[in-house]
């Protein structure tokens, strides 16, 4: 069981240490943060605000994360940088993946391991084998890497499946593990937007009112707890980029600032 403790004074550290917004870092401890991240991208329509084969356009949310002067993490599918994925990433998703992932990189944002593959673990597992999941994930860090210049650190599971055993191993490669586990502190607790319901086959399923109050509604049932610190997780999608515009100006308004996963776990760590 991880604890966390909150410095009531804030540690010395040099000036230098500056976090992404710019801010002293010491400002940050124990202060309102949100760590914005994506899954399953890169898209380039949604990230570029490009047009699909198919007509699907999206306003751009790299573009938006400009204007808002966010820096998010994306923990993207690493099929999606090879050579091979071009011609689909093309048709399905308005460019090329790798050239997004280039941008988002030289944007200022983080870009971390949501597999290669995108297997379900449990099921990846009993098909090929432990090994051939642990291999997947070592695939995607070696992509990430060709473009950011740094291995990964954190590994979120498709559809948060893991179980101890096997987190163990992964952990032993290096990463952090992201969960929505509740035996980790809320702090480090990955809070989902479930904005996937909201898109395409889903739609009964995409929380009521709207996906804009529930993630309002899911910080302010987190605060009541004490807790002010958020990952939040969202996708890659045409619609969250619609509630990004609306959420981030409205968190901002309420004090909270916005930092990348690295910058969040050092702050809160
Ligand atoms: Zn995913």
């Amino acid at each position: 069981m991880l604890m966390i403790v909150f410095a009531t004074t804030a540690p010395t550290r040099t000036p230098s240490t500056l976090d992404n917004a710019g801010l002293h870092a010491d400002a940050a401890q124990g202060a309102k943060l949100i760590a914005l991240t994506f899954d399953d991208g890169p898209k380039p329509y949604v990230l570029m605000g490009t047009r699909t084969g198919k007509g699907v356009s999206s306003p751009s949310l790299l573009e938006l994360l400009d204007r808002q002067n966010v820096k998010a993490t994306f923990f993207v599918m690493g099929w999606r940088l090879s050579k091979n994925a071009d011609a689909k990433c093309r048709q399905d998703d308005g460019g090329v993946c790798r050239e997004a992932a280039e941008e988002e990189h030289r944007r200022g944002h983080e870009i971390e391991n949501h597999t290669f593959g995108h297997g379900d673990f449990r099921l990846m597992v009993k098909r090929y084998g432990e090994d051939w999941v642990l291999n997947d994930i070592d695939k995607a860090s070696t992509i990430i890497q060709s473009i950011t210049g740094v291995k990964p650190s954190y590994l979120r599971p498709p559809d948060w499946t893991i179980w101890p055993e096997l987190e163990k191993k992964i952990e032993a490669r290096g990463y952090h593990v992201m969960t929505r586990s509740r035996d980790v502190p809320s702090a480090m607790r990955d809070v989902d937007s479930e904005d996937y319901f909201c898109a395409g086959r889903s739609l009964a399923k995409c929380p009521k009112p709207s996906d804009y109050d529930y993630v309002l509604r899911n910080i302010a049932q987190r605060e009541r707890q004490g807790v002010e610190q958020h990952i939040l997780v969202f996708h890659e999608l045409p619609q969250s980029v619609e509630l990004l515009s609306r959420l981030i100006p409205e968190l901002k308004g309420r004090g909270y600032r916005f930092v990348t996963l690295r910058t969040y776990m050092s702050l809160i760590g």
